[in-house]
């Protein structure tokens, strides 16, 4: 069973508008657990609006949405951001952590607002910046640390609450070359280890290739290369 699922999604803007534009024509698309596939487009092809309808930020005009076998599609506001909460960590090309708090709290917040008990959110939050390599940066506040220390705490951050779906923007769209590789490397290792499903746009067609599938978006639809 997919993890994410798009069947037929059509999504377009200012519809029977002046200024209409229709983004995604029937978009279909699955990812499964375990699997990181790498989104290339071109800039304006619609993947920030692929990634939001499949984030349930933003609903599609047509199609069908699945995310873990649930489906999306036709869920209340309340219903879908629940089920975007439990299920689903997002991933920026910047990293908007909490500057007040160290590497561990930003951590450990999305926890405690999902009811976890301080002990545990703490060791969990431990646990995951022990698997990027900065366990020794725990007590750090984010301006005390690298850019690619900054991402790697923002991928423990998302990834937390143990969603099955991670959703990533340009992860390393902000990094110099030596150090997108490697924060990539830690990505691709957390991504790994907890057997996640992986969407990930990219421009870095290196990286691309290291994924397990490249998709494009090309015209509105997806299509493999
Ligand atoms: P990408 O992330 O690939 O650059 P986007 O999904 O952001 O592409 O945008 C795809 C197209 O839809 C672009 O032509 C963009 O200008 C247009 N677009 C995006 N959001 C809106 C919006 N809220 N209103 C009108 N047009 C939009
Ligand atoms: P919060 O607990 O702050 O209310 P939400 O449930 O609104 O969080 O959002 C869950 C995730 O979706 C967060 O990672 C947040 O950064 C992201 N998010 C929310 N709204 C948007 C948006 N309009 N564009 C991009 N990401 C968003």
């Amino acid at each position: 069973e997919p993890m994410l699922r798009l069947d037929g999604v059509e999504k377009g803007y200012n519809r029977g508008r002046v200024g209409e534009i229709l983004v995604l024509r029937g978009v279909n698309l699955q990812v499964h657990p375990g699997e990181m596939v790498a989104l290339v487009a071109p800039s304006g092809a619609g993947k920030s609006t692929l990634l939001h309808i499949a984030g349930l930020l933003d609903t599609a005009d047509v199609g069908t949405v699945g995310i873990g076998g649930e489906a999306a599609t036709g869920l209340g506001d309340r219903r879908r951001t629940a089920l975007r909460r439990r299920a689903i960590g997002f991933v920026y090309q910047f990293h908007h952590l909490l500057p007040e708090f160290s590497a561990l709290e930003n951590v450990v917040l999305p926890q405690r607002a999902n009811g976890v008990p301080r002990r545990e959110a703490g060791t969990r939050a431990l646990e995951l910046l022990g698997e990027v390599g900065i366990a020794d940066r725990a007590d750090h506040r984010p301006a005390a640390m690298s850019g690619g220390e900054q991402q790697r705490v923002a991928f423990c951050r998302a990834l937390a609450n143990r969603p099955g779906l991670l959703l990533a923007d340009e992860p390393t769209g902000n990094l110099d070359p030596g150090t997108s590789d490697q924060v990539f490397a830690a990505l691709e290792r957390l991504v790994r280890g907890e057997g996640l499903a992986a969407l990930i746009a990219t421009h870095n067609l290196d990286l691309a290739a290291r994924m397990d599938r490249v998709v494009r978006l090309d015209k509105g639809r997806v299509v493999t290369p």
